[in-house]
């Protein structure tokens, strides 16, 4: 039997997808184990937009409303999230793998003293032991972890679960109070200017994902026009983020977005493992390049060994053909 603790992250004043396909992570295991959910969420203002997580699978949400938790600072969200594990006997604790997840969980482990593993992309029960499964080396290891100290504390990657349809649940929602001393607060914000997303490409179908092999303007456009004429969006290494042709939202990989589109077309990149990470579970991979041995080459479903300055514009005009 497993007591359940998933910590819901505020994206845009609702429950973030990572948060919400974790708490349906949580779920599944609960079900299978018979124990129960808690989900947890903290911020201000936030009530009404969470309160649909019991519908989606928590038997019991906690909401922590503060002004001094507008907006996520590491002291005062651990305190809280720690007054909860104190609390409460949880023996999973699961986060989102985002930044704030990767950032809290192993500091509450350190400060209980417990076992954590960050950045699984599943968790089973096998055995009547509750194992957290991460892809690692390049994706050629799969290893699962037990922890032996718990509560058993992890971060889960985006993709772990798809997010449920609201169902007919019924549980209990409870404010939470927030108790925060000088020790808690040692850092505030006192500004912040949030750049305006460009684009979603979690949303897309169809991704055209230009890298440094477009060497300059002309290549980058001759990529952009393919995007125009397949109706796609543009993605980006960071080598191409980084040179200013695309804003930081365009990023795929590690340190950018992670994307599942139908069709993947990889224009002059490399595939290191960074970018990798972001697109590999695109359905349909194709990959230009000059380089066979390129790692995209090695991996793509497709592999069009040739200049993309030759290509594209054979593949533009076909498509207006
Ligand atoms: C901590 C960390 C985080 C990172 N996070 C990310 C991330 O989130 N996303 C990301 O993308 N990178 C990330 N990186 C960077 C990553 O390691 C690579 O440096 C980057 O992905 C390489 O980008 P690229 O493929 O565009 O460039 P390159 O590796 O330089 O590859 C260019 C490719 O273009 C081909 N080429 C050259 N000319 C042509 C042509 N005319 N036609 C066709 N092909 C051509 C070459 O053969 C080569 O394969 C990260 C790195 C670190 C250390």
């Amino acid at each position: 039997m497993s007591e359940i603790l998933v910590y819901i992250q505020i994206v845009d004043g609702g429950a973030g997808d990572v948060s919400l396909q974790a708490l349906a992570c949580a779920r599944s295991l609960a079900d299978s184990t018979g124990g129960s959910v808690t989900a947890l969420a903290l911020g201000y203002d936030i009530g009404a937009s969470v309160a649909d997580l019991v519908e989606l699978g928590a038997d019991r949400l906690l909401v922590a409303e503060d002004d001094r938790l507008s907006h996520y600072l590491t002291g005062p969200y651990k305190r809280v999230v720690r007054s909860v594990l104190d609390a409460n006997r949880f023996d999973v604790v699961l986060f989102p793998a985002t930044t704030e997840g990767n950032d809290l969980a192993p500091l509450l482990a350190a400060e209980l003293g417990c076992g954590c593993v960050v950045g699984c992309d599943a968790v089973h029960v096998k055995e009547g032991k509750t194992l957290f499964r991460r892809t690692e080396f390049d994706r050629k290891v799969h290893t699962d972890y037990e922890v032996t100290v718990g509560p058993a504390i992890a971060t889960l990657r985006d993709g772990i679960a798809d997010i449920p349809a609201l169902g007919e649940r019924r549980g209990e929602a409870q404010s939470i109070a927030v108790d925060l001393g000088p020790a808690d607060t040692r850092a505030q914000v006192v500004n912040r200017d949030v750049v305006p997303k460009t684009v979603n490409l979690k949303a897309s179908r169809v991704i055209v994902a230009a890298g440094a092999g477009v060497g300059g303007p002309d290549g980058f456009a001759l990529v952009k026009d393919l995007a125009e004429a397949l109706d796609a969006q543009m993605g980006a290494t960071r080598a191409v983020v980084d040179a200013g042709w695309l804003p930081a939202d365009h990023q795929i990989g590690q340190t950018g977005v992670t994307v599942r589109p139908d069709l993947y077309i990889a224009c002059g990149i490399s595939g290191a493992v960074q970018h990798w990470v972001g697109m590999s579970d695109s359905k349909t991979i194709v990959a230009i390049n000059t380089d066979k041995n390129a790692p995209m080459m090695k991996r793509a479903h497709y592999r069009i060994e040739a200049d993309l300055k030759t290509v594209i514009p054979k593949m533009i005009k076909a498509l207006s053909a």
